[in-house]
């Protein structure tokens, strides 16, 4: 079993190069909730929604989230009656909002959901949200705390981004099958996502991190820096936030203790020996996805990393 760590649209794309490798079934994807927020009365799971639709196959492949030729009219009218609709959400995505806040209201766990979702989607992957509880992530700014998509999407992180925090982490426990998966896993992947707000919110989940370090697994990170910068998204004001460098150093040291391998860009290769140093291995590739055939090399060059990869983790 491939265990990977996932956020939303970098993690999506690089689970659609995995499942071209090894079959679907034997992957299990531990998603952030810590985006999880309520709209219109609603529960909106982005990372969940973006990896599951990818799967499937429906995902809306300008954006990277959101279904496919989807329309707004619904969104159009909440903004008449005055609703606020900064957070596009697409006509047919909103039948997976209504039937997961239905479902949720009537008893059933955000796993629970989720697995139901993936299952009536097509999706072998096994999808699971890091915990079923409750935990926010949020951003220090000059006009204080911000919930990530306040800052990200309604902001549009125009606020100097100061700090992270997970609201209600402490008490959050791993989704059910997260930990187990982990101990039970031969192969651990972190994905190409946001280093502080996907990855490392799930690293925050008690247990989880330890879990990792004890497994017996390989563990494998892919960077999502490439050349000092992200390839999309709020990384680098984020990892500035908590005192990383934006480079795949940065990435490193967030991960240090963590992962024994860490998967690198071609434009990265000169850092490679200064990362090994520091005390983590290092495999260069192009790990740029475009199309099918880039994603499903990626895949394949992330297992052989993990396989050929020498222990660096600590106990
Ligand atoms: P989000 O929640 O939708 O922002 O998605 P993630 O957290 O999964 O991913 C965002 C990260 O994925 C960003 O830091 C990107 O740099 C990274 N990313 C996206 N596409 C690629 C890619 O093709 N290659 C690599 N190496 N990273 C990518």
């Amino acid at each position: 079993m491939i265990v990977v760590l996932a956020g939303g649209v970098g993690a999506a794309r690089f689970l659609e190069g995995l499942v071209q490798v090894v079959p679907p079934e034997t992957i299990v994807a531990i998603v952030n909730t810590g985006d999880d927020m309520v709209f219109h009365g609603l529960h909106v799971s982005p990372d969940i929604d973006i990896v599951t639709y990818t799967l499937a196959g429906i995902v809306d492949p300008a954006q990277g989230w959101g279904i496919r030729d989807d329309t707004t009219h619904t969104l159009s009218m909440l903004a008449t009656l005055g609703a606020e609709t900064w957070f596009k959400l697409g006509d047919r995505d909103l039948a997976t909002h209504i039937r997961r806040t239905e479902l949720l209201r009537a008893g059933w766990t955000l796993s629970q959901v989720t697995d139901a979702f993936r299952r009536a989607l097509n999706v072998g992957v096994r999808v699971m949200p890091m915990s079923d509880d409750p935990v926010a992530t949020e951003i220090a700014t000059p006009v204080g705390w911000l919930h990530f998509q306040q800052y990200l999407v309604q902001r549009r992180a125009r606020d100097e981004a100061l700090g992270v925090r997970f609201v209600g982490v402490e008490r959050a426990r791993a989704a059910p099958g997260v930990l187990e998966a982990l101990r039970a896993a031969e192969t651990i992947v972190i994905a190409p996502s946001n280093p502080v707000v996907s990855i490392g919110t799930i690293l925050a989940v008690p247990g989880v991190r330890d879990a990792i370090v004890a497994s017996s697994a390989p563990v494998v990170a892919v960077s999502p820096i490439i050349a000092g910068a992200p390839v999309k998204g709020p990384a680098a004001p984020l990892m500035r936030a908590v005192g990383l460098e934006v480079s795949v150093r940065g990435v490193a040291s967030c991960y240090r203790g963590v992962i024994d391998v860490l998967v690198i860009d071609q434009a990265d290769a000169d850092l490679a020996n200064d990362l090994r140093v520091s005390g983590v291995d290092v495999a260069v590739t192009d790990t740029v996805m475009r199309g099918p055939a880039e994603k499903r090399r990626l895949a394949e060059a992330t297992l052989d990393a993990a396989r050929t990869a020498r222990r660096c983790r600590s106990y």
